[in-house]
């Protein structure tokens, strides 16, 4: 078969995920939850069920979810959204990633990402035919260099896609990151993809700078986010998308067709669940904080460097002192012998550095953390 994606092979994620299965090492690196989902929003899953909300959803989502939804968008960002024309229910963030860029994006023209950057990006890029153009976030901070965007633009960029907070670094944009993006997309046609599923998930007092808190960029971007990392339930694949009426109408197109509706009984329970219970995502920044802080206490006897997470649930750890080998080998030679599976940072790049870096998830319960770090104390 002629293949429309020759660079992509099978995701790191789930390659470390099998290592780890047949090395029997504690997973730090697919980055999911080991803990559940509250148990009332577990529960409200099963009375929907029993309740016989088993057939189609409406398309778009059902009414209550996208109200709930836009009531929280309001309430954190103060930006008002009509849930019947702004807001649309997903198969999870990596749907509504590919819907907004099937919708938006034509052949020939160019989406700037930042490496390093998600995988599933560029393959939705590349099935349009379209082009992604790789900046490189600029390190310790993983920071946007602004000049370097205003220096890539061309008549053919359609679309920037920014993370925040950012997999797999943390790094968050401040407001002044959004006003630099803001002066850089006026007057032309460009549409911001931001995708914002670690929203609730950022540290030391600081606030998540979603660009729906940004009037002008608001008006022109299409903002993706997940249930999966809000409630601890990345299986139930549930996320959506928030945007404009007119870009809506054509994220919908690809939407209705794609997936057409996503799972109902999760729908009628993250409905129930965020009317009840907002004080799940507001209390989600001391939660992951206390994890980061743990985790990071835990490795602090051991001979990693760490990296400042400003936001998100991974660390990035240098292991220059360990091995001095590329993070692929250092990653596979890790699970093997070390007995911990972590993500190395090179396949989220068009080109890496010579860094030595790796990505750990501190999504995880005490004991795995205190586990791993054992073992990773001993390196
Ligand atoms: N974007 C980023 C930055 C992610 O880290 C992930 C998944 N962890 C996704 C999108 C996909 O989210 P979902 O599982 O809801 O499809
Ligand atoms: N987003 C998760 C991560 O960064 C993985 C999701 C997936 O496996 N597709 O680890």
């Amino acid at each position: 078969v002629e293949t429309k994606l020759p660079k992509v092979g099978t995701t790191i994620f789930s390659v470390m995920s099998q290592l780890a299965l047949e090395h029997k090492a504690v997973n730090l690196g697919q980055g999911f939850p080991d803990f559940e989902p509250p148990e009332a929003l577990r529960d409200a899953v099963s009375r929907a069920m029993a309740e016989g909300k088993n057939q189609y959803a409406p398309g778009i989502g059902i009414p209550k979810l996208r109200e709930q939804i836009a009531i929280k968008t309001e309430r954190l960002y103060g930006h008002r959204v009509s849930p019947d024309t702004e807001v649309t229910v997903t198969s999870g963030a990596t749907e509504a990633l590919f819907s907004a860029i099937a919708a938006v994006v034509r052949a020939g023209d160019e989406v700037i990402v930042f490496d390093p950057c998600y995988d599933s990006y560029e393959p939705a890029i590349e099935l349009q035919g379209a082009t992604a153009v790789h900046l490189p976030l600029t390190l310790p901070a993983f920071a946007i260099d602004w000049q370097r965007v205003r220096e890539a633009i061309t008549p053919r960029t359609r679309m920037i896609l920014v993370n925040s907070p950012h997999n797999p670094s943390g790094a968050v944009l401040s407001r002044a990151d959004l006003d630099e993006l803001a002066a850089i997309v006026r007057n032309t046609s460009i549409v911001v993809l931001s995708d914002e599923v670690y929203e609730h998930i950022v540290f030391d007092g600081r606030e998540h700078q979603s660009v729906l808190r940004h009037e002008e960029l608001a008006a022109r971007s299409i903002v993706v986010s997940s249930f999966g990392k809000t409630y601890h339930c990345t299986g139930w694949k549930v996320g959506y998308a928030v945007a404009p009426k007119a870009l809506t109408a054509e994220f919908r197109k690809v939407h209705q067709y794609l997936t057409f509706c996503t799972f109902s009984p999760a729908q009628w329970a993250f409905a129930e669940f965020l009317d009840s219970s907002p004080e799940h995502y507001l209390e989600l920044p001391a939660f992951y904080q206390a994890k980061r802080d743990r985790f990071r206490a835990l490795l602090a006897p051991s001979r990693l460097t760490l990296l400042d997470v400003p936001g998100g649930y991974f660390q990035l750890v240098d292991y220059s002192a360990v091995r001095d080998v590329d993070d692929i080998n250092f990653s596979e030679w890790l699970v093997r012998e070390g007995g911990v599976a972590a993500i190395p940072l090179s396949p989220f790049y068009e080109t890496a550095p010579d860094t030595r870096l790796v990505r750990l998830c501190f999504a995880k319960n005490d004991a795995t953390m205190e586990a791993a770090a054992e073992l990773l104390c001993k390196l």
